[in-house]
C-alpha cells in the first residue's frame, strides 16, 4: 500500500515537471535491461568497444579479422565457414534464404511464435513459396509434422526446412536434433536452415553435429554485445545451394564475404568497433566454457520458473521439455494487462521486461535471463516483479523470489 501510494503520488509530480528529467533524477542505479535481448554489454566489452577505429583494410585489423572468423565456429560448434554481417539478426535471415534459393522455390516453416512468422513474412517478401506449419505459439515445432510434410512432398519441391530453435515471444526451445532425424527420416534433400538469435552462446546448440546446413545468429543476446551483427554458419552442402541459387543478392552474398574473408578482411566497411566486443565476447564465453554458459543459464532459467510457479502465474510454454533456459514469457490472469504491468516495474524500478509480441500483445511478459547475468541479477529482477504484481493489483502469492533462491541454494550446493 506504501509503495503504491508512493507511485500515484509520483505519477501526479510527473504531470507538472518534464517527465524525462523526473526519470533521469529519481532512477539512480543501474538499470536492469531484463528483456530477452539486447542484453547487459559487460563492462570489459564496453571496454574492447571503446578504442578507436582502426583501417578496415590494413594490417592491425586483418590480425583482427583471422582470428574473429577463426574463433567464431567455435561458439557455433563448427568447422565450417561463419559469416559476419554488420546488420540486425533479420539481415541474417534475409542473408540465409538469398543465398540459398531461387524464385518461386517452396519453403517449409514452423510457426513457432512471433519471430518464426516474421521470417516467413520476409520470405514471401522475397517471393519464396513459404509454406507454415500452424502452432499454438506455447509448443516446440513438432518434428513428426515436418516429417510428415517432406514425405508428401514426392518431387522434392520443397527447397528448404527453416526453424526458429528458441522462439524469443514464446519462451519455447524446439529440438532441432529430432528435426534433423525428421528430415533424414523422410528421405529429403531440403535444407535445413535454424535462427539461433536468442539461443547462441545461451543454450547448447552444434551446427555441425546437428547436421545443420544455415545458423543465423546475432550478437545482442547470448554474445552480450549491443545489437549490429548477424551471422550464417554455413555448411557444405548449403555452398553447393548458393552457387545455383538465382534469388538476387549484392550485400548478403556469402562468396564475396567469403573471397574477402581468405585475407581477414570484409568486402565492405566491416562494423569494427563491434569487432572488437566480438573478440572479448568470445574470449568471455570460452574463459567460463561453453558447458558452464549453458549450465547457467539452465540454472538461473530454472529458478526464474519456480518463482513463476510459486507466485501462482502460468508459464506460457506448455512442455517442460521445450522451456527456453533464455528467457521465460509468463501469462497473466484475464484482465490484466502485461503492459500496464511492465510499466510498473520500468517506472518504479528501472527495470525493463520484455512486451508480449504478435497475439500474445498484452497478455504475457518476457523474463530475459541470458547473456551477462547472475543470481544477484535474477534476484534483483524478480524482486523488482514480486513488487510490481502487488503494486499492479495482479493477483498472486507473494513467494516467488523465496522460491527462486530455494532453487539456487540447491543448484550452488
Ligand atoms: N529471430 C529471433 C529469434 C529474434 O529474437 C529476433 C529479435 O529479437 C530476430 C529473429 C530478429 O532479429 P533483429 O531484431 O536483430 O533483426
Amino acid at each position: 500500500i506504501i509503495l503504491r501510494v508512493w507511485f500515484k503520488n509520483r505519477q501526479k509530480t510527473f504531470h507538472n515537471i518534464n517527465q524525462k528529467d523526473v526519470m533521469q533524477r529519481l532512477q539512480s542505479g543501474r538499470h536492469f535491461l531484463q528483456i530477452p535481448g539486447p542484453t547487459n554489454v559487460p563492462d570489459r566489452i564496453l571496454r574492447a568497444i571503446e578504442r578507436p577505429t582502426i583501417d578496415h583494410r590494413g594490417p592491425e585489423f586483418k590480425g583482427l579479422g583471422l582470428e574473429l572468423l577463426e574463433s567464431i565456429k567455435e561458439i557455433f560448434q563448427t568447422k565450417q565457414p561463419v559469416i559476419i554481417y554488420p546488420s540486425s539478426g533479420t539481415g541474417a535471415w534475409e542473408a540465409a534464404l538469398v543465398n540459398t534459393l531461387s524464385s518461386g522455390d517452396r519453403v517449409l516453416m514452423y510457426d513457432t511464435g512471433h519471430f518464426a512468422s516474421t521470417w516467413r513474412k520476409l520470405a514471401e517478401k522475397l517471393s519464396l513459396d513459404a509454406q507454415l506449419l500452424h502452432g499454438s505459439w506455447r509448443e516446440g515445432a513438432k518434428p513428426e509434422e515436418i516429417e510428415q510434410a517432406l514425405v508428401e512432398d514426392k518431387d522434392h519441391t520443397i527447397k528448404s526446412v527453416c526453424v526458429v530453435h528458441n522462439d524469443t515471444a514464446t519462451g519455447i526451445t524446439s529440438d532441432i536434433p529430432a528435426i534433423r532425424k525428421a528430415i533424414d527420416r523422410a528421405g529429403h534433400t531440403a535444407l535445413f536452415c535454424v535462427d539461433t538469435i536468442s539461443s547462441l552462446a545461451s543454450i547448447d546448440y552444434r551446427h555441425d553435429e546437428w547436421g545443420v546446413d544455415v545458423t543465423v545468429g546475432g550478437s545482442q543476446k547470448g554474445l552480450m554485445l549491443p545489437p549490429g551483427l548477424s551471422f550464417n554458419a554455413i555448411s557444405k552442402k548449403a555452398l553447393v545451394a548458393s552457387g545455383e541459387a538465382k534469388l538476387p543478392r549484392s550485400y548478403w552474398d556469402w562468396q564475396d564475404m567469403l573471397n574477402a574473408n581468405k585475407q581477414g578482411v570484409f568486402p565492405y566497411t566491416p562494423a569494427t568497433n563491434l569487432l572488437y566486443g566480438l573478440r572479448e565476447s568470445i574470449r568471455m564465453l570460452l574463459e567460463e566454457g561453453l558447458d558452464q554458459v549453458f549450465s547457467r543459464h539452465s540454472r538461473l532459467a530454472e529458478a526464474t520458473r519456480a518463482a513463476v510457479q510459486a507466485w501462482g502465474l502460468e508459464l506460457n510454454a506448455l512442455n517442460q521439455s521445450e522451456y527456453s533456459n533464455s528467457l521465460t514469457a509468463v501469462v497473466l490472469p484475464q484482465g490484466h494487462d502485461a503492459d500496464v504491468f511492465r510499466k510498473w516495474v520500468l517506472e518504479c524500478f528501472n527495470v525493463s521486461l520484455g512486451n508480449g509480441l504478435g497475439r500474445l500483445n498484452g497478455k504475457v511478459f518476457r523474463i530475459g535471463h541470458l547473456g551477462d547475468f547472475n543470481e544477484p541479477m535474477l534476484l534483483g529482477t524478480l524482486g523488482a516483479i514480486e513488487m510490481g504484481l502487488e503494486l499492479a493489483e495482479i493477483p498472486h502469492r507473494p513467494e516467488g523470489v523465496r522460491a527462486a533462491m530455494s532453487n539456487l541454494v540447491e543448484n550452488n550446493r
